[in-house]
């Protein structure tokens, strides 16, 4: 393991305190830790942030009321305990190249993993390719063969809307329930920063786009111990050993910073300010459609049984990104689903910054306000294959942050 790299147990540490009190920003989410890649006590102390500090601007408040949530939505994430698989296999006279099982960090990933996996594809130059799956793996690893000079057929049985993709949280959680410390391997981090350092470059190209497909904002983290109370607390239970990559991308991101007292309308004593990158999935989806159309790709709508039905098509270079629906497909039982469910509020579009409060976070999306209870951390969903949703769950959860802004004070009263 790189020393740059955190151990499972170094995890274990920083992630102390935080299962009753999270403090970690987007840990769970996708789902993992803030925007600047802190996690816990010690990476706060390392990342003890920026001399300055930027005043806060006027906040506005949540509307946290449940019934204000128009939609609940659950998603599997496709978790492998050696991180996705990125091998190629010969079926007949036909190349598959698989891109799939990016557990809760698929999205952020999604460019990075799509261009190794076309560079294998495309090392033959052929003409045509398929691919296998219409989510986020699938689309970006179409646009990237088509950039790679190929005529491209997307298969999948869902489109996007349709696809689990569409009920991530949309956030950048590159290592998030990525692999498994111990399973995955040293080399493993090697391959995943290239993966994650690709998709933040190509990410840079869809912001301040028309329609807002991906953008920056704010994310407070607020507490109402400090740091050493809630280290004192507890653990966050992690007894797989879930993987920590971010201490190699730090300088990708700014510090988080913890801000001074009475300098936001938020009344607990403690809170951090850190950036993140989000992803306004109605949008950016649309845009990755677009895109893919417009360079000249096809869709088809189909389902495939059995890997020796790929052999039927056409094309003889398939990328395949069947997400979840590998596990069926390919039989392939190394794919664990890891349960996330998110309660929507109606966008508010006046509402600009992220947060993290007493075990549930918020993402400003423009498509809808993403309510999430991410206690329990990594292991929380993990195993579980239910997809049927639990309004007591998220009704909880904006119960929290009605109590967060029931003490909040409006931008003028601050
Ligand atoms: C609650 C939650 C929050 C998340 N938040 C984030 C986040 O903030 N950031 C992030 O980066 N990641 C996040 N993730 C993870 C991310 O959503 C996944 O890693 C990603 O969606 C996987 O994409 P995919 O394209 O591999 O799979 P999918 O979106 O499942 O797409 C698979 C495609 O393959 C097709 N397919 C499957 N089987 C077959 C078959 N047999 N025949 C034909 N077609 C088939 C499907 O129809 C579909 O088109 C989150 C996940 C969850 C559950």
């Amino acid at each position: 393991m790189s020393s740059r790299e955190t151990t499972s147990l170094d995890r274990r540490r920083l992630l102390r305190g935080s299962a009753l009190f999270g403090g970690l920003g987007l840990l769970g989410l996708g789902g993992c830790a803030t925007a600047s890649g802190a996690s816990g006590p010690a990476a706060r102390q390392a990342n003890a942030g920026p001399s300055h500090f930027d005043p806060v601007p006027p906040l506005a408040p949540l509307r946290a009321h449940t019934d204000r949530l128009f939609d609940l939505t659950v998603c599997l994430r496709p978790f492998r305990a050696a991180g996705p698989r990125l091998d190629t296999e010969q079926i007949g006279d036909t190349l598959v190249v698989h891109n799939y099982g990016h557990g809760g960090s698929g999205w952020s990933l999604s460019w990075g993993s799509g261009t190794i996996a076309v560079r294998k594809a495309m090392a033959n130059s052929p003409r045509e390719v398929a691919v296998i799956g219409c989510g986020a793996l699938g689309l970006t690893s179409a646009i990237l063969a088509q950039r790679a000079g190929a005529k491209v057929t997307i298969y999948a049985k869902d489109l996007l809307p349709q696809t689990r993709s569409s009920r991530a949280t949309g956030a950048w959680t590159p290592d998030s329930r990525i692999a498994l410390t111990q399973a995955a391997g040293p080399a493993f981090g090697e391959l995943w920063e290239q993966m994650a350092r690709t998709s933040f470059k190509t990410y840079r190209s869809y912001l301040g786009l028309p329609g807002t497909p991906v953008e920056w904002v704010d994310q407070y983290s607020i507490f109402d111990l400090s740091q050493e109370q809630r280290d004192a607390i507890g653990d966050r239970p992690d007894p797989l050993g879930f993987a920590s990559y971010r201490s190699r991308i730090r300088d990708l991101t700014p510090r988080e910073e913890l801000l001074p007292a009475g300098s936001t309308p938020f009344q607990d004593p403690y809170v951090y300010r850190s950036e993140m990158m989000i992803f306004n999935i109605a949008d950016y989806g649309h845009t990755l459609m677009a895109d893919f159309l417009a360079a000249g790709g096809q869709i088809r709508q189909r389902e495939f049984h059995a890997p020796s039905d790929l052999t039927q098509l056409p094309e003889k270079v398939v990328i395949n990104c069947p997400g979840y629906g590998g596990r069926a497909l390919w039989k392939d039982e190394t794919i664990t689903p890891v349960r996330g469910q998110i309660g929507w509020l109606i966008p508010q579009p006046e509402l600009n910054y992220g947060l993290y409060y007493n075990g549930v976070s918020v993402v400003p999306r423009r498509d809808g306000i993403v309510v999430q209870a991410v206690h329990g951390g990594d292991m929380k969903g993990y195993g579980d294959l239910n997809e049927t949703t639990d309004r007591a769950e998220s009704e909880q959860a904006v119960s929290v942050l009605a109590d967060l802004y029931s003490r909040f004070r409006a931008p003028h009263q601050v």
